[in-house]
C-alpha cells in the first residue's frame, strides 16, 4: 500500500527551532494561499530548503475564498490581454490533466438576451480565440430552448440563447491543501497559525524574519528567529503591510468579492451559468459547487481592516438575488434559501483608485527589495508560473537550483480509481484527485461506517480523521470550513456531525471536554459573523 506524508508537525518544527535546530533555510515563504504553496512546490522541486508559514490556517486567506474557477477568464480576452488568457488556459488545460477529480472540465454558459452587448457573434469570436489559445474546440450556441432545457428556470422573453464553451472548476481550499501535500512530500516544511511579525534586516538586507506562536499554547512562548537569504512574501491582500518595512510603496488594492451558496435542489445547475447583471452589466456566475449551488461574485473596494475575516453585506445579498432572479424568474430565489455565504478579498494590483474596481487588471507582480520577494496579484489558475516569476527574482540569492526533466505540479497517481472505489469511479477519482495515492490510505485507515458519503455531501468522516491526523488541523473551523467544506454545505454548519466529531477529536487531537466546548464556541461565532447572511438580513428587502 501506498505511504502517506503528513503535513509538517508543527509543535515538534517549533519545538525543535526553540532548541536551535531547523533555524536556517535557503528560503522562507510567507503566507500559506496558493501562492505560498506555489512558491514552495517549485523551490523544493529545485532543491532548495524551504519554509512556508501561516499566520492563520492554510488557504484561511482569498485561497479558499474565490469563485473556484480555473479559467482563461474571458474578460481579460475581452480587454485584449492575450498573453494572460493564453497563459491561463494552458495552465487550466495542465490542472485539468495533471489533477483529475480536483480540477474539472465544466461546461459553461453565458446568456445572450436581446439588446445586450457583445452579442452572439461578437461572442463567438472571442470564443474561437479562447480555444484556439487552450488548442481545443469546445464553443458553440445554444438556441434559446435548448439553454432553457439545460438550465431548469431560465426565463425571459427577451432570451435568446447561450453561447457555450469550457473551463475548469475546483475547490480552492482542497486545491492548496493538495499543492502543499506535494511540497511537503518533496521535503517542504509548513507551520499554520505561525506569523511573521517581524522582518530581520542586517545591514541593510532582510536576512530572516521573526515568528510568532499563533495559537493559544503559544500565546506566552518567546518568539522565534529564523534566517534565510532569501523570504518570499506571498501575503496577497497583505502584500503591502510586510513589504512596506523596507519599501513604503502602497500597490495592492484590496476588493471584495462575495456568494451565496443555495442547496442544490432550490436551483440546480450541473454547469455554469453566466450572465451580464441588469444593474451593472458586470458578469456573475450561477455554479455547482461541491453538490450545492453557488452564486457570485460582487467587487467592490473593501474598506475594511483586512486582518478581520470579510464578510458579505445586506447590499451584496441583494445584489446576487436580484441578478439570479433576474435569470431565473420563475425560482423566486430569497434569502430564505440561502445556507451559507462567503466572502474573499481579491490582491490586485491597483493603478488609480478611482478605477472601476472590474476594470482593474488581475495580473500578478513581483517587486525585489533588499532580499525580500513581494509577490501578490494574480489569480489561482496561474499559480505555477506566479511561483517561478517569483523564485526567478530570488535567484541571484540561491545556489543553483537542481536540474529536473519532471515539471508536474502533482505526482502522478499509480491507482486508478476503480480501484479505489470499486463501483463508485466517479468518488474514487475525486479523492484521488483530493489526496493523491495517499487516498487509498485515508479509506483503509478509517472505520468501515466513515468510508461512505455523508448524506447530501460528497465528503466523508474518514476525509475528517485523515484532516485532525495528518492535515494540521487545530481548529473545528479548519476542519469544517477549510479540509471539507461540510459547514457550509449542511444545515446549521454541520452540527448533526459533532457526535461523530468529539470522539474523533478526543481520541486524535487529545482535546479535552472543555476544549471541544471552546472549539464549538469559536466555530459557531465564526460561521455566524462571516460564512452566513448578516444579522439585519432578513428584514432587507429581498427576504
Ligand atoms: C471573490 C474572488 C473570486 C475569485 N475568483 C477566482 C477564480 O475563479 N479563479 C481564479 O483563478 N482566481 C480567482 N480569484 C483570485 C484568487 O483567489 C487569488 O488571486 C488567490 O487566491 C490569491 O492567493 P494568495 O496566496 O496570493 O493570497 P491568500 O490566499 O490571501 O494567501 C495569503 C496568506 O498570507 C497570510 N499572511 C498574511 N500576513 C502574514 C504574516 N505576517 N505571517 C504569516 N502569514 C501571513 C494570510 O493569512 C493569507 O492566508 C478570486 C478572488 C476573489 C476575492
Amino acid at each position: 500500500m501506498t505511504s502517506a506524508v503528513a503535513f509538517t508537525d508543527r509543535n515538534a518544527m517549533l519545538q525543535s527551532m526553540r532548541q536551535g535546530e531547523h533555524c536556517q533555510w535557503d528560503i522562507i515563504i510567507v503566507g500559506g494561499g496558493i501562492t505560498g504553496a506555489g512558491v514552495l512546490r517549485e523551490a523544493v522541486r529545485m532543491g532548495y530548503r524551504a519554509l512556508l508559514v501561516e499566520q492563520k490556517d492554510f488557504s484561511w486567506g482569498t485561497s479558499s475564498r474565490s469563485s473556484k474557477m480555473i479559467h482563461g477568464g474571458l474578460r481579460y480576452l475581452g480587454l485584449g490581454d492575450f498573453k494572460l488568457t493564453k497563459e491561463s488556459v494552458t495552465e487550466r488545460e495542465r490542472l485539468v490533466a495533471e489533477a483529475p477529480g480536483l480540477v474539472d472540465r465544466t461546461d459553461f454558459y453565458f446568456g445572450m438576451r436581446k439588446g445586450v452587448f457583445p452579442g452572439r457573434w461578437m461572442f463567438r469570436i472571442l470564443l474561437w480565440f479562447y480555444d484556439y489559445f487552450a488548442g481545443i474546440k469546445s464553443s458553440g450556441y445554444s438556441n434559446a430552448q435548448q439553454s432553457r432545457q439545460r438550465f431548469q428556470g431560465l426565463g425571459g422573453d427577451d432570451l435568446k440563447g447561450s453561447c457555450y464553451y469550457t473551463d475548469g472548476i475546483t475547490d480552492d481550499s482542497r486545491l492548496v491543501m493538495r499543492v502543499l501535500q506535494e511540497g511537503v512530500a518533496q521535503g517542504g516544511s509548513i507551520l499554520n497559525y505561525v506569523k511573521v511579525d517581524q522582518l530581520l534586516v542586517e545591514n541593510d538586507q532582510v536576512t530572516g524574519v521573526r515568528l510568532l506562536d499563533q495559537t493559544e499554547e503559544g500565546a506566552d512562548l518567546d518568539p522565534i528567529e529564523i534566517r534565510a537569504p532569501v523570504v518570499v512574501n506571498a501575503t496577497g491582500a497583505w502584500a503591502d503591510k510586510l513589504r512596506n518595512v523596507v519599501n513604503s510603496e502602497v500597490r495592492v488594492r484590496p476588493l471584495r468579492g462575495s456568494h451565496l451558496v443555495l442547496p442544490h435542489e432550490r436551483l440546480p445547475v450541473d454547469g455554469v451559468f453566466s450572465f451580464f447583471h441588469p444593474a451593472d452589466k458586470r458578469s456573475v456566475f450561477v455554479f455547482p459547487w461541491e453538490g450545492a449551488t453557488a452564486i457570485g461574485t460582487t467587487d467592490l473596494d473593501h474598506g475594511h481592516d483586512i486582518d478581520e475575516e470579510a464578510s458579505i453585506t445586506a447590499e451584496e445579498v441583494d445584489y446576487l438575488l436580484d441578478g439570479v432572479n433576474s435569470q431565473f424568474p420563475e425560482k423566486g430565489i430569497s434569502r430564505r434559501d440561502v445556507i451559507s455565504t462567503w466572502s474573499g478579498v481579491r490582491p490586485v494590483i491597483g493603478s488609480e483608485k478611482s478605477k472601476d474596481p472590474s476594470k482593474e487588471r488581475r495580473d500578478h507582480a513581483v517587486w525585489s527589495d533588499k532580499g525580500l520577494v513581494t509577490v501578490s496579484g494574480g489569480k489561482l489558475t496561474t499559480f505555477r508560473l506566479i511561483a517561478l516569476d517569483a523564485l526567478a527574482a530570488a535567484a541571484s540569492r540561491l545556489p543553483e537550483p537542481r536540474a529536473t526533466a519532471d515539471d508536474r505540479i502533482f505526482s502522478e497517481p499509480a491507482l486508478d480509481p476503480a480501484q479505489l472505489v470499486p463501483g463508485d469511479v466517479a468518488w474514487g477519482r475525486r479523492l484521488l484527485g483530493r489526496y493523491g495515492d495517499a487516498a487509498q490510505v485515508l479509506l483503509a485507515d478509517a472505520p468501515e461506517p466513515e468510508r461512505h458519503r455523508i448524506a447530501g455531501t460528497d465528503f466523508c468522516l474518514a476525509e475528517c480523521r485523515w484532516a485532525i491526523q495528518q492535515e494540521a488541523t487545530v481548529h473545528l473551523d479548519d476542519l469544517l470550513l477549510r479540509r471539507t467544506r461540510l459547514g457550509m454545505l449542511l444545515p446549521s454548519g454541520g452540527e448533526q456531525l459533532f457526535a461523530d466529531l468529539a470522539p474523533m477529536f478526543r481520541e486524535l487531537a487529545r482535546w479535552s471536554e472543555s476544549q471541544w466546548e471552546s472549539e464549538v464556541a469559536r466555530y459557531r461565532s465564526i460561521l455566524r459573523r462571516f460564512y452566513s447572511l448578516p444579522d439585519d438580513s432578513l428584514d432587507h428587502g429581498n427576504a
